[in-house]
C-alpha cells in the first residue's frame, strides 16, 4: 500500500517546499481577493480558505459557507493559484468540487472521528484530487494513518499529511504543541506520503510562526501550510496566528532550505552513528531490567514494597542535575526517567509472588 502515490502537486519531484497559504476562513469577496492577491506575490504554490469552520462551541464563526466557494473562485481566476478548501461532510465535498476548488483537507476534528472519514472516503470514490489529512486533534498515530488509509483505499493517490500539533490541557506557549515525533512515526510508516506542517495551528501566535516553519524544514517536512489574512486583526478566526501577506513573505524569504548536493553521504553516516547509539540504549535498558528483576526477586522474598516513592525521587533528582550539566532539558530527562522507572516496577511485579498468586 501507498508505493503509488503521486505529488499533491502534479508537477513532478520538488526539490522546493511546497507553500500553501491563506486565511483560516473566507470571510467576504474583498477579504479574499485582497489576501489572495498578497499570497500569491509571495509565490506561494496553494491558495487555501476555509469555508465551514468547525468551532469548538456553538456560537461561534462557523464560517461563510457555500458562498464563500464563490470568493474562492474568484480568487482562483484571478490570480491563477490553486486553491483548497476544508471538507467534513460529503456535502461539503460536493459543493467544494462544483465550484471548481482543486484539492482539499481533513480537519484535525474530523480526522478524529472514522465514520466521517469514512463517509468522506466513499464520496471520494472514482475522484482524482488533492487530500491532505490533518492529525487528529489526539497524539494518535494510527488513528491519522487509519485515516489517510480509507481516503488510499477510495482511489486518492495524490495524498499528503499536515501535522497541526495536537491539543493540550497543560498550559503551554504553543496552541496545539507539536509531537515531532508522532510525524516521524507516521513517516516510518509510510515514506511515500509528503508531511507538511502547519506552524499557524501549532503556534497559535504570529511571532511563533517564523521559528515553528523553520524548524520544520530542518526537520525534513515536506511543506508548509501558513495562514495568512489582509488584516489579521479584523479577522473572524484565528486573529493572533494569522500573517499579514508582507510578514508572510518575509517569512518565505528568511527560510534556510539546509539541503546540500552531498549531504546524502553525511546523512547516512549520521544515521549509521545515531542507530549504533539507539541500540546500545536498547542494550543498557535491558541490562538494567534485568537487575530489576533481580531487585523484585529479592523484594518479594522479604516481603518489601515494589515501589519506593523515597528511593524514586532520589534517582530522579540525581537525573535531573545530569541533565542540566550535560545540556539536556531536566523535564526531558525525569520524563525518560519515570517511563524506565515505570517499566522497571513492571518487570519486579512479573517476578513477584503476588502476580504468581494472583494468576
Ligand atoms: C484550519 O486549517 O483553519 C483548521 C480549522 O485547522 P485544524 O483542523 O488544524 O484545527
Ligand atoms: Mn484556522
Amino acid at each position: 500500500m501507498f508505493d503509488d502515490l503521486r505529488p499533491i502537486d502534479a508537477v513532478g519531484q520538488r526539490t522546493s517546499p511546497l507553500y500553501i497559504a491563506g486565511p483560516c476562513s473566507a470571510e467576504s469577496r474583498e477579504q479574499m481577493l485582497a489576501t489572495a492577491r498578497g499570497v500569491a506575490a509571495c509565490g506561494v504554490d496553494w491558495l487555501r480558505a476555509g469555508v465551514w469552520k468547525p468551532r469548538t462551541k456553538p456560537g461561534g464563526f462557523e464560517g461563510m459557507g457555500d458562498v464563500a466557494l464563490e470568493w474562492l473562485a474568484e480568487a482562483k481566476a484571478v490570480t491563477g493559484l490553486r486553491t483548497m478548501t476544508e471538507i467534513a461532510t460529503p456535502r461539503h465535498l460536493e459543493a467544494a468540487l462544483r465550484s471548481g476548488v482543486d484539492g482539499v483537507w481533513i480537519g484535525a476534528r474530523t480526522t478524529t472521528n472514522p465514520f466521517a472519514v469514512q463517509q468522506i472516503a466513499d464520496a471520494l470514490q472514482g475522484i482524482d484530487i488533492p487530500v491532505l489529512v490533518k492529525n487528529p486533534v489526539n497524539p494518535d498515530v494510527n488513528l491519522w494513518i487509519g485515516s489517510i488509509e480509507r481516503i488510499y483505499n477510495a482511489g486518492i493517490r495524490r495524498l499528503a499529511a499536515i501535522h497541526r500539533g495536537f491539543g493540550s490541557y497543560e498550559p503551554n506557549i504553543y496552541r496545539n504543541p507539536p509531537q515531532w515525533s508522532v510525524a516521524f512515526e507516521l513517516r516510518r510508516q509510510i515514506p511515500s506520503i509528503p508531511i507538511i506542517c502547519d506552524p499557524s495551528h501549532i503556534g497559535g501566535r504570529a511571532d511563533l510562526v517564523a521559528p515553528l516553519a523553520q524548524q520544520a524544514l530542518d526537520m525534513g517536512f515536506d511543506g508548509l501550510m501558513i495562514e495568512s489574512h489582509c488584516s489579521p486583526e479584523y479577522a473572524l478566526s484565528d486573529s493572533a496566528q494569522q500573517l499579514t501577506p508582507d510578514a508572510l513573505r518575509d517569512l518565505i524569504g528568511s527560510i534556510r532550505l539546509r539541503r546540500t548536493p552531498d549531504a546524502p553521504d553525511a546523512m547516512r553516516d549520521f544515521r549509521m552513528q545515531i542507530d549504533a547509539i539507539d541500540n546500545r540504549l536498547i542494550e543498557l535498558l535491558a541490562e538494567r531490567m534485568s537487575i530489576a528483576r533481580e531487585i523484585g526477586r529479592y523484594k518479594s522474598q522479604h516481603g518489601m514494597p515494589i515501589v519506593h516513592r523515597d528511593r524514586f525521587n532520589e534517582i530522579l533528582e540525581a537525573a535531573s542535575a545530569r541533565a542540566v550539566a550535560t545540556r539536556m532539558s531536566s523535564k526531558f530527562i525525569c520524563r525518560i526517567i519515570t517511563d524506565i522507572h515505570e517499566e522497571s516496577v513492571r518487570q519486579q511485579w512479573e517476578v513477584s509472588d503476588k502476580k504468581q498468586r494472583s494468576m
